[in-house]
């Protein structure tokens, strides 16, 4: 696969992933929408996340969780693999097992 169409298949992953996070644990909650459907907190995770995935300094990209530098910081990488793994989960559970298959942290 070409680069570029790598980083759009990844970009339309992490949206994915976090949206439907953000939806069953703060939206659905009461947590106010900031921007794109997703809260402030999650809004600023995904632009984070989409930095590093544009300026990923390896060429080719590993997935995330296969990587030896692991670019983010601590406590981002502690919450990106949280919202990876909730909403892994979610998909499984409801059918969409083909998003499950690019789970990438
Ligand atoms: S964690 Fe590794 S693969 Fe992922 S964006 Fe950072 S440097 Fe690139
Ligand atoms: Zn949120």
């Amino acid at each position: 696969m070409k680069k570029e169409k790598r980083i759009k298949r990844d970009e339309k992953i992490l949206r994915k992933f976090i949206e439907v996070y953000c939806r069953e644990n703060h939206l659905k909650k009461g947590v106010e929408e900031y921007k794109d459907g997703l809260c402030k907190e999650c809004y600023d995770l995904l632009q984070y996340s989409l930095n590093k995935l544009y300026n990923c300094p390896l060429d080719p990209k590993p997935q995330c969780k296969h990587c030896k530098v692991h670019c983010y910081a601590p406590s981002k990488r502690k919450k990106i693999k949280e919202v990876m793994k909730y909403s892994g989960i979610w998909f499984i559970k409801h059918g969409r097992l083909d998003w499950v298959f690019h789970y990438f942290f």
